[in-house]
């Protein structure tokens, strides 16, 4: 970037210079053409006065060392003298621009080019007061020979401020780039954006990015914990039971009673693994993810069916309302999974005799699901925080019902990929209702 930045600005200087240099040639060429003009003009007025003309139209005259010459032609075009060469042998000048215009409107001008090298004859014509015309000439210097004379110079000079240009070019180009080179080692600090207005969204999206990579990477490294953790507990209670039951000490009920602990314990871990394995699909966006038109309310149906001996368990009632033909263009696999985790807790965190109500409705043409229990409810402190994988408000409730503590933080992942939206309402001791609105509805067939 830097060199590209100090050869561009080198280009333009070089470009500049040259142009400047040809600009100068041209315009003090036009300058000096038009002083010969001028120069040309006095002595033919000069000359044309009556008593200087006796003096000048001779062929010994002082006046031709400096290298003018003067031509006295009739209208007609023949030459009555020339000062330089015999008028006899010369030809009709009646073709000669600067006789045309000077016939036809008192004076004319023409520069042709000389028979010496680099030279140029410059002519002005004028017409007397007698009717004739008088034509004065002089050789001077063409525009390449001025070009020539004064090319050294021109180089020198030219070099010079290139120089110069090249030096400016390297300090300009290095207070442009400097920042953005700074940049990488203060993009975290606020004052980074400030530096080009052109670079803040630049900046800030890299900030964004920045902040979320170490969100990301403190989650993880906070979810192995965890996972590590929970895998722990089972793991080592199984190991207990297996090394008491190896001693032979155990009785035959204790052998029992072991292997059952074992049995609820295997089983966590593979709810617990399974829940795992379903989340990092959701991550790693694996999953199958084909929408389908689903009727909700069947869907519901088959989870409250599912779950009814579950909630006789906990002595809690467990009822389906609403309208039959909600449709939802969603994927099964994650509407089922939404309605299974949350009718599951529920039934697991409500209290005795308490009640759960699955209901399907509808809302500005979009399939709602509202699953609404008269349970212990969720303090207003931990709302927010439950949706977060291994958050759970009490954990030994959650343990001792089978909980994993990911089952929200599963239901949250797809509500967002569904890009459906979810509202949770709970007040502690009164119960908890949660509203899924979904974002496509489906269509009835
Ligand atoms: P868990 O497997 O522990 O139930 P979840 O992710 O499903 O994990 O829920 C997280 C926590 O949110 C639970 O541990 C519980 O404390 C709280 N919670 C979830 N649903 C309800 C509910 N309907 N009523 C009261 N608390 C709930």
């Amino acid at each position: 970037m830097k060199k590209k930045i100090h050869f561009q600005l080198m280009g333009i200087a070089a470009a500049a210079i040259f142009m400047t240099m040809i600009i100068i040639v041209a315009v003090f060429y036009d300058l000096f053409q038009d002083q010969v003009k001028e120069e040309l003009k006095t002595y033919a007025e000069l000359i044309e006065e009556a008593e200087s003309r006796d003096l000048f139209l001779k062929k010994e005259s002082p006046a031709w060392d400096s290298g003018l010459r003067v031509t006295l032609i009739r209208q007609d075009g023949t030459v009555m003298f020339d000062s330089d060469v015999q008028e006899a042998g010369m030809e009709n000048h009646g073709d000669r621009p600067e006789i045309l215009a000077a016939v036809k409107e008192g004076e004319g001008y023409d520069i042709r080019t000389s028979a010496t090298v680099g030279m140029n004859t410059f002519y002005y014509a004028l017409l007397t007061q007698d009717g004739h015309i008088l034509r004065v000439a002089k050789e001077a210097n063409s525009v390449w020979s001025i070009f020539a004379s004064a090319f050294p110079t021109l180089i020198f000079f030219g070099a010079l401020l290139l120089l110069v240009s090249m030096v400016a070019a390297h300090f300009l180009t290095q207070s442009l780039v400097r920042p953005i080179e700074n940049l990488a080692d203060t993009i975290e600090e606020p004052a980074a954006v400030g530096i080009y207005e052109e670079l803040i969204p630049f900046i800030t999206m890299i900030q964004s990015q920045h902040a979320d990579i170490l969100k990301n990477s403190m989650m993880r490294q906070e979810f192995t914990a965890n996972v590590s953790h929970e895998l722990k507990t089972p793991l080592t209670s199984i190991s207990g039971y297996a090394e008491l039951i190896e001693t032979g000490m155990a009785s035959e009920e204790d052998v029992m009673r072991f292997a059952k602990g074992i049995h609820k314990s295997a089983n966590r871990l593979l709810t617990l693994i399974n829940d795992i394995i379903r989340l990092s699909e959701l991550d790693a966006n694996q999953s199958e993810e084909t929408a389908e038109d689903l009727n909700l309310y069947q869907l519901a149906q088959t989870c409250v069916d599912m779950l009814q001996l579950n909630a006789e368990k906990h002595n809690v009632t467990l009822t389906l309302k609403g309208k039959k033909e909600i449709m939802v263009l969603a994927n099964r696999q994650m509407i089922e999974e939404v309605l299974y985790n949350l009718t599951d807790n529920a039934i697991r965190y409500n209290k005795e005799n308490g009640s759960v109500v699955v209901s399907v409705g509808e809302q500005e043409g979009k399939g709602v699901l509202t699953v609404e229990d008269s349970g212990i409810g969720i303090p207003e402190e931990h709302q927010e925080r439950i949706f977060e994988r291994f958050y759970r408000v009490d954990k030994s409730r959650s343990k001792s019902t089978g909980g994993t503590g990911l089952g929200l933080a599963i239901v949250k992942h797809i509500i967002k990929k569904q890009g459906a939206q979810l509202t949770l309402e709970s007040k502690e001791g009164v119960g908890t209702k949660i509203t899924v609105m979904f974002a496509n509805a489906g269509q009835d067939n």
